[in-house]
């Protein structure tokens, strides 16, 4: 079956995926907090948002992909408590909240892009689109979905029927979770703040005037306010981390559907967490947290090994950090350069039996690991080796792994003769421990050729050091 099936929230099964416009679809990921680095978690997010943008692609559909840039008023807590997490960036730094901004946004592209992600067509910051979002606040005021309290304009999330219907939640479960931070003056727990207004007795960093006063947005009605100004006519498909479920993307359909009169999104697509050690998920503010230079970069490893890590998880399922994980992945994805590298580079024929077997495992609601398997496949087969490579090539439109580079990743072995003598003499000594089977010698004085730019191999070949 090769159309296109995708797993919705909404339905809680995989459906036959059937965009608005024929000629192009729309897709709106939720875009970074931008008060601090992207975790590997939240990259994992955009990995699998990646790899869904490349499958609508591989369909041929022409993709309108936007993305917010949340640079503003979002609170520490999910239920509109707590400090501001950009004006805290701001106080740790000793910069402006606007100058964090700046800063995190730049390294959340620099990350994204040495992943191989796919820049959106076009990324919206929060900060330039109040207009837009005090225009829905005010829609929806007219429509009598708003009250005041003390500390702004709320959602009446009363007023909405089936506002549970993408967490499929009993509405008391939604209750009990958002009663965390109870606000006394809310009239219900999980209505949530549209306007907040700035203290009295301090002046905010980023505060706009509106209608109800100086403050600034809550956190929600950013995206449904740019996705409806940006992809009014194509609201095909909307995705986040799974944590987006109960709370943001219920709170985003409940006020655009109560502005509009019509439904906001067809398909809702979430992927699961990375967890760190016992099933936790990462997070921005506690321990573990690590970010694509911590956890790869520093440690001498490709970012695209995070990449391919992430590509053999399916994307509902949960992924475990783990340093052996990535130093697999890196081997995994070593290899497949090397073999990708030794076909050569003559131009031959995609292989339509194994293509369609891949548009399979793709449209099969993202199977990226099943894809994977038939890259492998292709690899293996008897297939001349310039149809291997035209069809590994195609499958990198989705898979991402730069094959069309392979040989450019590939460490070639260093003759003994050729290395400097003070990496012989390590090299040496390493044998030698080796053969009195002193392991944790043979580790440090691997070590330390790493850290000179050498990796050690073993092989059957005996021990091989490759540059760096
Ligand atoms: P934030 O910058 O906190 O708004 O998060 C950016 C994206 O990362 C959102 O789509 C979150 O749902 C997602 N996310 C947060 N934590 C994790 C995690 N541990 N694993 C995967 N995705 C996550
Ligand atoms: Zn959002």
């Amino acid at each position: 079956m090769l159309a296109l099936s995708l797993y919705n929230a909404l339905s809680r099964k995989k459906e036959i995926f059937v965009p608005i416009n024929k000629k192009q679809v729309g897709l709106y990921t939720c875009g970074p907090t931008v008060y601090n680095f992207a975790h590997i978690g939240n990259l994992r997010t955009y990995l699998f948002e990646d790899f869904l943008r490349r499958v609508l692609e591989y369909n041929n559909y022409k993709v309108k992909h936007i993305m917010n840039i949340t640079d503003v008023g979002h609170l520490t807590g999910d239920m509109d408590m707590g400090e501001d997490k950009m004006e805290k960036g701001a106080q740790r730094e000793g910069k402006s909240a606007w100058e964090i901004a700046e800063l995190y946004t730049e390294a959340f592209k620099q990350d994204t892009r040495r992943l191989n992600i796919l820049d959106p067509s076009s990324y919206h910051k929060v900060t330039d689109n109040i207009p837009e979002q005090i225009a829905l606040i005010s829609k929806l005021e007219k429509k009598g979905y708003t009250y005041k309290t003390k500390d702004g304009i709320y959602f009446d999330t009363s007023k909405v029927k089936n506002y549970n219907k993408l967490s499929h939640l009993p509405l008391e479960t939604l209750r009990e979770g958002a009663r965390v931070e109870k606000n006394p003056e809310k009239r219900n727990p999980t209505d949530f703040a549209l306007w907040k207004f700035s203290p009295l007795d301090s002046k905010r960093q980023m505060e706009w005037d509106s209608p109800w006063g100086v403050g600034f947005p809550g956190w929600h009605i950013e995206c449904s306010a740019i996705s409806l100004k940006y992809l009014s006519k194509n609201l095909d498909i909307h995705c986040g981390g799974a944590d987006h479920i109960n709370i943001h993307h219920t709170n985003e359909i409940a006020q655009s559907e109560s502005a509009t009169g019509k439904k906001f999104f067809n398909y809702w697509l979430h992927g699961a967490f990375l967890n760190i050690s016992g099933g936790k998920k990462m997070a921005k503010s506690e321990d573990g947290f690590l970010t694509l230079n911590s956890a790869l970069i520093k440690k001498g490893l490709n970012p695209l090994v995070y990449r391919f890590a992430a590509s053999q998880v399916n994307y509902r399922k949960p992924m475990e950090y783990g340093e052996n994980n990535l130093r697999q992945a890196e081997q995994g994805l070593n290899k497949l350069w090397e073999q990708v590298a030794a076909l050569g580079s003559k131009k031959g024929n995609i292989n339509s039996e194994f293509q369609v077997k891949f548009l399979t495992a793709v449209n099969d609601d993202l199977n990226i690991p099943k894809a994977l398997a038939v890259l492998a496949a292709v690899l293996k087969s008897n297939l001349i080796a310039a149809d291997k490579l035209a069809t590994a090539l195609d499958f990198d439109k989705v898979f991402g792994f730069d094959l069309k580079n392979a040989a450019s990743y590939i460490n070639s072995v260093v003759k003994s003769s050729d290395l400097p003598a003070s990496i012989q003499k390590l090299s040496q000594e390493r044998l030698i421990a080796r053969k009195n089977k002193d392991w944790a010698e043979s580790d440090n004085l691997r070590n330390k050729i790493q850290a000179a730019g050498y990796l050690v191999e073993d092989t059957a070949n005996g021990q091989e050091l490759k540059k760096i």
